[in-house]
């Protein structure tokens, strides 16, 4: 049994006006029809203009997909009829997409993969269409109608959930890094398309089955899974019964991932694709590519190994390559600190902090990164205290705490509340004795249990508040208990 799985995803492209036309993007909650004109509404006579900021985005997505670039380029007419299209036709780009052939990498335990991409075009998005409840009356709303949309089309390399989702968050930590999109889901700033057909065997290399049932709008990552996974079981129970399954569109259901019947697919769409005749073809020059190559920012999976190459842990580096708040403030405290010989020790210990009580706290405070009292200067200085072992980790953790509750700067809360340890010998000499003479019990049972020793570091701990080094306590310990 195999399932042959592609996708195809529409982005709406982040731009102040639409693709062809000076109106406004701006639609998400706005009352219908607002925001168009002749041009977005299909008037006769109206000329479109494409977006250079919108054009320029996608070349820069093609060459982050690792794209071939076709520099004469041109937009296509595609022909159809939907009531949410008041043109007639969507303008598109047919056999000269802006990229082709690429590829994305994705990352599976330990190995990679790459899900080639068969091309990366624009488009415009359509208006949008609501029945009323009893399903008399439709509405249409032309504000989304002629915003800029990328379509990529991927080639059927997925071979099982795991993959479709990896690709999926990648693609949208992309088109976020590029500023391509903001690509919020439930603002269907980006969507999906399924493509599965399932084969009982396993059919030879570069065949596929004699059908693909296509299903549209998948608008969330989750449903992306869970879709997949209901079709791919209807198809096996189908064939398994002997049974043929023609080409076809079927829709989501509801969030389950179960789908219903849309339309059957009797012979390819028949779109009648003509070049647009109110666009010139447009001409990428060898300067501008230079120019968008030279504006790529770093890439996610280029971030994710500066991060592993600086020490941290593949699961804390993608945590910061998908939270880029958290990720640039991880960057910002790197640059503040400077080349230092144990840099590695550091800076996990940075990425420590950050994932671990820092985050905390901002979970607990509702916060943002941006939003906290606590700084990088903090970090820094808590970090380089508790490598000095002049304070502890229970010390870091309460001024932590004691920023992010009442503010302040971590070295003057040190100061002021005497944090730092005792380095005195002798105070330290007293907080053990104290420690071994209230705990007869656990000194005798250390005979047979040598680990009770953490709790009579514990004690230690405890009574100087926190303010004795542990390995320090431990070693007193020891040689006072000649162990
Ligand atoms: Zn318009």
């Amino acid at each position: 049994m195999k399932s042959y799985v592609g996708l195809e995803i529409h982005v709406q492209v982040k731009t102040n006006s639409k693709m062809f036309c000076r109106c406004s993007t701006d639609y998400f909650g706005k009352d219908p029809n607002l925001n168009v004109c002749p041009v977005c509404f299909g008037l006769p006579g109206a000329l479109p203009v494409p977006n250079k900021a919108a054009f320029e985005k996608a070349v820069k997505l093609a060459l982050a997909l690792n794209c071939s670039i076709n520099q004469s380029t041109k937009f296509d007419r595609k022909n159809y009829f939907y009531p949410d299209l008041p043109k007639g036709y969507q303008i598109s780009q047919y056999d000269k997409p802006i990229g082709y052939e690429g590829f994305v990498e994705i990352e599976l335990d330990g190995d990679s993969k790459r899900i080639r991409i068969q091309r990366v075009h624009l488009e415009e998005d359509t208006g949008k269409s609501t029945h009323s409840d009893n399903g008399d009356e439709t509405y249409l709303d032309y504000n989304k109608s002629g915003v800029a949309l990328a379509e990529i089309v991927t080639y059927p390399d997925f071979e099982n959930e795991e993959e479709v989702i990896l690709f999926a968050k990648r693609l949208k930590q992309i088109v976020r890094y590029l500023d391509v999109s903001d690509a919020e889901m439930q603002k269907g700033q980006m969507r999906f398309e399924l493509n599965i057909s399932t084969s009982l065997e396993e059919l030879p290399m570069g065949e596929l089955p004699n059908f693909k049932v296509e299903v549209k709008n998948i608008g969330s990552i989750s449903v992306l899974e869970k879709v997949l996974q209901s079709e791919t079981a209807r198809q096996i129970e189908l064939l398994t019964k002997g049974e043929e399954i023609k080409p076809h569109t079927r829709g989501l259901k509801d969030m389950t991932g179960e789908t219903v019947f849309q339309r059957a697919k009797e012979s390819a769409d028949d779109y009648r694709y003509f070049p647009e005749p109110d666009i010139p073809p447009i001409q990428i020059t060898d300067e501008t590519l230079a120019r968008l190559k030279s504006e790529m920012p770093e890439l996610p999976h280029q971030r994710k190994q500066r991060y592993m190459d600086l020490g941290l842990e593949g699961e804390q580096a993608d945590i910061l390559v998908e939270d880029t708040e958290r990720g640039g403030w991880f960057d910002t405290l790197r640059q503040a600190q400077g080349d230092k010989p144990n840099d590695k020790v550091i800076t996990k210990e940075y990425a420590k902090w950050l994932l671990g009580d820092i985050s905390f706290w901002l979970e607990k405070k509702k916060i943002s990164i941006s939003e906290m009292p606590f700084s990088t200067d903090d970090l820094i200085y808590l970090v380089s205290m508790m490598q000095e072992k002049k304070i502890s980790g229970t010390i870091a953790k309460q001024v932590i705490e004691e920023i992010f509750e009442n503010g302040g700067r971590a070295e003057e809360i040190v100061v002021s509340k005497d944090l730092l340890q005792v380095q005195d010998e002798g105070a330290v000499d007293g907080f053990v004795d104290e420690a071994i003479a209230a705990n007869p019990k656990i000194v005798e049972d250390l005979k047979k249990n040598p680990n009770a020793i953490k709790f009579l570091v514990g004690q230690v701990m405890k009574l100087s508040k926190g303010k004795v080094n542990p390995s320090v306590a431990e070693e007193k310990l020891k040689s006072k208990l000649s162990l």
